[in-house]
């Protein structure tokens, strides 16, 4: 299968190390702020971050995780109906700064998901999203904060996110 090539290993490692710049820059003092990823990937990508920005500013981020599955039988309809099949937020939620990390937005039903969950499990203070690919094609009006790779895409296609620690490769790809 053809997989157009959008992101190489060292793009990624450099992408990632201008995200975690960005954030710090955002986040002076960090000591409010969390992270949560969701399911797999995002969590991958979440892990990685903390561990540039611990290293970079001392601080111990807190990092929980979504596992949020989306049914989409019927892709155009906007019933499709995430669910959230496993949580693990291990700090609380009141009061403080969440960046949701995701590896791609697409259509935002998940985040919106992301939102709601963690909107019971108490008020933060603010909640942010970082993802490492905006491939556009929004349903509800959810945009990123910080964003590592726009690119165009169509509903039909696919962006392949292999990651080393899960894939054994750092590689993003278009699926046309
Ligand atoms: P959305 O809910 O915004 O439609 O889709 C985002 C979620 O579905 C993310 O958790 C992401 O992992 C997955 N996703 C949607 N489109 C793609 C894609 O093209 N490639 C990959 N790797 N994941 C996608
Ligand atoms: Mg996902």
């Amino acid at each position: 299968q053809d997989c157009k090539d959008i992101l190489s290993a060292g793009e990624m490692e450099a992408l990632l190390a201008g995200l975690a710049d960005q954030v710090i820059a955002v986040h002076k003092d960090c000591g409010n702020l969390a992270l949560v990823g969701i399911q797999r990937r995002g969590v991958d990508i979440a892990r990685r971050l903390k561990d540039i920005i611990d290293a970079r500013t001392g601080c111990v981020l807190p990092l929980g995780r979504l596992d949020i599955n989306l049914y989409r039988d019927d892709w155009t309809s906007l019933d499709v109906q995430p669910t959230i099949s496993q949580t693990d937020i291990p700090f609380a939620i009141e009061g403080r700064e969440i960046l949701l990390v995701d590896d791609v937005l697409f259509t935002g039903r998940t985040i919106r998901a992301a939102l709601e969950a963690i909107l019971d499990f108490g008020r933060p203070r603010k909640v942010e999203l970082l993802v490492l690919v905006d491939r556009g094609n929004r349903e509800l009006p959810i945009e990123a904060n910080f964003v590592g790779e726009r690119v165009d895409t169509h509903r039909g296609e696919h962006v392949n996110v292999y990651l080393s620690e899960r894939d054994g490769e750092d590689r993003v790809c278009l699926v046309a």
